[in-house]
């Protein structure tokens, strides 16, 4: 019966001095994300032993898949230290297969009082199992199967699979950045790549209800919920901003080719201030150097004026299909094909410019008074705290934002 999972931890073991600290954290962030089974948990050379009851495991493989800082697990059976009872292990493991396969034995003794050294040890079960099994064949050089036995001082432990995880640095050990998150399909799998990188994240939507529909909201609500799964609290506080009347206030007064300069330099205006007084360091887009007009280096450079903040865009080298994959992965794709618009992909210019200068958009926004706007902004937020199982249903709600919330449930609500 397979009943421990063995967790290898990912880039943490590079650390130097502080690998403690981050191991863990990594730990309580697993105990925390399988708090409901019955496990228990032992530490030993850079890897993390949980021993749990037999039985079904494939939500507990789901949710391993979710914490960032595992680099991958192996679902082991464990046995007694008698050669019997370590060979009927090593049997299950490779009826498991379909043959013809080729496989390898590989014995690990961290308990160096087992009698039989490593080598012999592995001869000898790969020559039972040779017996065993008439389809198989030795390769030591590139198995179909290699099939490991971890020989400690109570117990063996007999796998073969590695399930690949997240990798990366656990949640909050890199620091904190806010995430600027529409409903498109860039800005989730930034968000995604960022959790996973150690980098505890808040999202910040700027919406134009009713310029732009509810729907269009009810979208980032519902990829807020897949990247609160990627958390160790499994929540995700993401901040609601009418963008309103700023919006308005732009495509009234700004030259057309600067709209979503403007708009983007708003926005990051808006999170500098957050930002500043909530010391937070970072700030995440979604952006991609060259997938629209808007986004080249010229136009970053011109966005980035605002701020001196480092704004991470982790998705600047990647192209589109590869964007997709990821966020097919981590759920958001189907989510963000939705038709609903939000204020950045309605009124697009038709020839945004992609060769900004600061000099202009610093003239452009003399042009009307953003500053009051901002303000506005600010006293609009709402800030809800979105877990994978919230049901807030906004377009059953109400048309904008503001509507919904005030007569909607007040359980995902922390105040303004
Ligand atoms: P996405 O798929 O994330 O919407 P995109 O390729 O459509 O990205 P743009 O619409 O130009 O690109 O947006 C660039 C980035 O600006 C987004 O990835 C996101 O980080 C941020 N952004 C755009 N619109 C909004 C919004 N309404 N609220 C918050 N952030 C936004
Ligand atoms: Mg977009």
């Amino acid at each position: 019966m397979k009943n421990v999972f063995i967790i290898r931890y990912g880039d943490v073991t590079l650390k130097g001095k502080n690998k403690k600290s981050f191991i863990d954290r990594l730990v309580e962030h697993i105990k925390k994300r399988l708090h409901s089974y019955p496990i228990t948990y032992h530490h030993a050379h850079n890897r993390l032993y949980l021993t749990i009851q037999p039985g079904d495991y494939t939500a507990i493989k789901k949710d391993l898949q979710t914490v960032p800082g595992i680099h991958s697990f192996s679902l082991a059976q464990q046995t007694t230290l008698e050669e019997n009872a370590i060979l009927a292990a090593a049997n299950d493991e490779i009826a498991s297969y379909p043959k013809p396969l080729s496989f390898k034995v590989k014995t690990k003794r961290a308990d160096k009082n087992f009698p039989i050294p490593s080598m012999v040890f592995s001869r000898k079960i790969a020559g039972h199992l040779l017996i065993n099994h008439p389809d198989l064949t030795v390769d030591v050089h590139h198995p179909d199967c290699l099939l490991e036995i971890e020989i400690r001082p109570d117990k063996a432990l007999i796998f073969s699979r590695k399930i690949a995880a997240l990798g990366g640095f656990p949640s909050g050990t890199l620091g904190r950045g806010y995430l600027l998150l529409s409903g498109g399909i860039d800005s989730p799998v930034a968000g995604f790549l960022a959790m996973k990188q150690g980098i505890e994240i808040e999202a910040y939507h700027f919406h134009s209800t009713p310029l732009t529909s509810i729907e269009s909201v009810q979208k980032v609500i519902d990829i807020s919920k897949q990247l609160a799964r990627f958390s160790p609290k499994h929540q995700l506080t993401l901040h609601l901003i009418s963008f309103t009347e700023m919006h308005q206030a732009i495509l009234n007064t700004v030259p057309e080719p600067y709209h979503i300069t403007i708009m983007r330099r708003m926005m990051l205006r808006f999170l500098e201030t957050a930002a500043e007084r909530n010391h937070v360091p970072g700030i995440i887009t979604g952006e991609s150097v060259g997938q629209v007009a808007s986004q080249t280096l010229e136009s970053m450079k011109v966005i980035n004026a605002v701020t001196n903040r480092p704004i991470l865009r982790p998705l600047t080298t990647y192209d589109k299909q590869q964007i997709i994959e990821l966020a097919r992965t981590i759920d958001t794709y189907s989510i963000a094909i939705r038709p609903f618009e939000d204020c950045c992909s309605i009124y697009v210019p038709k020839h945004p410019t992609t060769d900004p200068r600061v000099f202009y958009a610093l003239r452009y926004e003399r042009l009307f008074d953003y500053q009051s706007l901002l303000k506005t902004m600010t006293q609009s937020m709402h800030t809800l705290i979105i877990k994978p199982e919230s049901q807030l249903d906004l377009p059953r709600l109400g048309f904008t934002v503001e509507e919904a919330l005030k007569g909607g449930n007040h359980d995902y609500q922390r105040g303004q």
